[in-house]
């Protein structure tokens, strides 16, 4: 008899990657179920839905690529998309691949326990599903679990406050209301401008300036929709073969060095106006890694601050000084700096005056009270990790993944952690990540799970795993990348930074999506090197 609670494939998370997985799962004829802790499908761009949330990478390619009628029927309004456009699309991939007869909503796993005898994984869910999977997809997203620092007194807070993460669905009206606005990375830089259109009055917490660039969104051009369309299968193949997972025209560049600083002004110029987003940064080959040349270039973006923000010390306290542009994560946005223009708009230092107690009526900082109607905290993300380790995972004998890592995170190739077999990882600690463009990204890796499962069946192997030797190996190759760059140099969510107590390790492979396809596919051809079968596991019953 069929066990209806058994799965070959249980699916973590209903996000961009998820979504696929189950696509692919369904191909091998595998009986899979999706667990999604939202009311819809989109994960990141489920719950980030604060005022301003949008994309940072042109649409026409931050999109799946696994199908040509998809990518041809789609429409992007907007060059870089708004999270609603992001979401619509996400529930058109659910109704068009009729996906959402395997997802169950409304259920946050919060318990991944793995049986040796029975060789399947036990999942749980907070509102009391308990099914059991031979395999187990974790596309729980690098950016999911929220980053609330623990301000003392928030309990005691009269007005409403909200993380930007988890935003409610009917919106929220500033109108009328003094807002206190903390974080300013590129989530706390895109709320700001829309939330001082309505509120009476914004005040916005800073602690560290942040390098922003101008996103330039503009409706979707035509002619260069069909440029798109007509070449999507030569641009898609382009981006699996790029490091950052992208398709540029023009990847010519050479050291700031090359050229005279005058040469160097005009280029950047043409750069900062070339409305093209984050290849800003790839003006010249060595920003992100000469302190010297990426110096050059971070004046010239405070350039643009000091040129843009009327009050000289409202624009000096908005200009990055702290570490190299690039480090974090490059911000962009639409009239930012424009916004402390406003007189309803002030900029509050908390690196010089921290924040010390949420009151009843608003904030007090070491100098000042505010009275707030509304807090707002843009404060990140446990990245990386944060969705894992907060899944309550254990595997053989009981070990737990937060005691695994405790010291940071190990995996091989971002994909498998010693101890947890048969559970994958997308997106994981070690694989390229963020840093690549999340959509074609998630799909090779979900390709790549898929194409081991499916050796799996055939094989009629049961167990697969790694060694802790593969892990160090692996974490070596992940540092050595990052050596070369200057991400170091950043206290950033990149490292865990943000996170008090958070290991200080790098967790992206930043060698290159290009390199990270080439580094698994030959560990797979070279007969699975670095990956353990236990061929002990008798196959069982369902
Ligand atoms: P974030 O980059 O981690 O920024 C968090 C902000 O909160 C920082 O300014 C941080 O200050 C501040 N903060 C945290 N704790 C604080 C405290 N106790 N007191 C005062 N300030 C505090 O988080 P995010 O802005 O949500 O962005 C995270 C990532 O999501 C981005 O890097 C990006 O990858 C992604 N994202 C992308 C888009 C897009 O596609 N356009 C939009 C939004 C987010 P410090 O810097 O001093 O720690």
């Amino acid at each position: 008899m069929i066990d209806e609670n058994a799965y070959d494939v249980v699916v973590v998370g209903a996000g961009f990657s998820g979504l696929y997985a189950i696509h692919r799962i369904r191909q091998l004829g595998l009986r899979v179920r999706c667990f999604e802790a939202g009311d819809g499908v989109g994960g990141t761009w489920y719950w980030n839905r604060y005022p301003g949330a949008r994309v940072d990478i042109e649409s026409m390619q931050y999109s799946y690529s696994f199908d040509d009628g998809l990518q041809q029927e789609w429409r992007w309004p907007e060059y870089f998309s708004p999270q609603q456009d992001l979401e619509a699309y996400a529930n058109h991939v659910a109704d068009r691949f009729g996906l959402r007869s395997d997802i169950e909503l409304n259920a946050r796993v919060n318990r991944l326990a793995f049986d040796e005898r029975a060789n399947r994984w036990h999942v749980s869910t907070e509102n009391g599903h308990h099914v059991t999977a031979k395999y187990i997809v974790a596309a729980t997203g690098s950016l999911d679990a929220m980053n609330l620092p623990p301000f003392p007194g928030l309990e005691s807070f009269g007005g409403q406050w909200y993380h930007t993460a988890r935003w409610p669905k009917e919106g929220v009206r500033f109108d009328g209301k003094r807002v206190g606005l903390i974080g300013t990375g590129s989530t706390g830089i895109q709320a700001t401008p829309v939330i001082a259109q309505t509120a009476e009055h914004l005040f916005v917490f800073q602690r560290t300036a942040a390098y922003s660039l101008p996103a330039y969104n503009r409706p979707t051009d035509p002619a260069y929709e069909q440029a798109w369309k007509a070449d999507y299968p030569q641009r898609r193949a382009k981006m699996f073969g790029h490091f950052a997972a992208s398709y540029t025209e023009n990847d010519q560049y050479r050291s700031v060095f090359d050229y005279s600083p005058e040469e160097r002004q005009r280029i950047l110029e043409e750069a900062w106006s070339a409305r093209n987003g984050l290849l800003f940064m790839r003006t010249f080959s060595d920003i992100s890694t000469n302190l010297e040349a990426n110096e050059i270039v971070a004046e010239f973006v405070r350039g643009k601050i000091r040129a843009t923000v009327r009050d000289p010390k409202v624009a000096e306290l908005l200009c990055p000084t702290t570490y190299p542009i690039g480090a974090k994560r490059i911000c962009m946005d639409t009239g930012y700096f424009e916004a402390f223009n406003r007189d309803n708009v002030t900029l509050v230092d908390v690196r010089a005056n921290p924040l010390a107690e949420i009151t009843p009526t608003g904030l007090r900082t070491t100098a000042d009270e505010y009275d707030l109607d509304i807090i707002v905290f843009a404060t990140g993300f446990d990245a990386v990790t944060g969705s894992l380790t907060r899944m309550n995972v254990t595997g053989l004998g009981g070990l737990d993944l937060r005691e695994k890592w405790r010291d940071g995170p190990a995996t091989f190739l971002g994909f498998l952690v010693a101890g947890f077999p048969n559970l994958f990882m997308i997106h994981g600690p070690g694989s390229p990540g963020v840093l690549v463009q999340m959509i074609t990204g998630g799909e090779w890796q979900v390709d790549f799970v898929t194409k081991i499962i499916e050796d799996m069946e055939r094989s009629g192997r049961q167990r697969i795993d790694t060694a802790p030797e593969w892990e160090q190996r692996w974490n070596i190759e992940v540092e050595e990348a990052a050596k070369r760059t200057l991400y170091n140099y950043a206290d950033s969510w990149y490292v865990g930074a943000n996170i008090p107590g958070k290991p200080r390790i790098f967790m992206i492979y930043i060698g290159g999506f290009d390199r990270y396809i080439q580094r698994c596919t030959e560990q797979v051809a070279n007969g699975y090197e670095g990956f353990v079968f236990d061929e002990s596991v008798p196959a069982a019953p369902r």
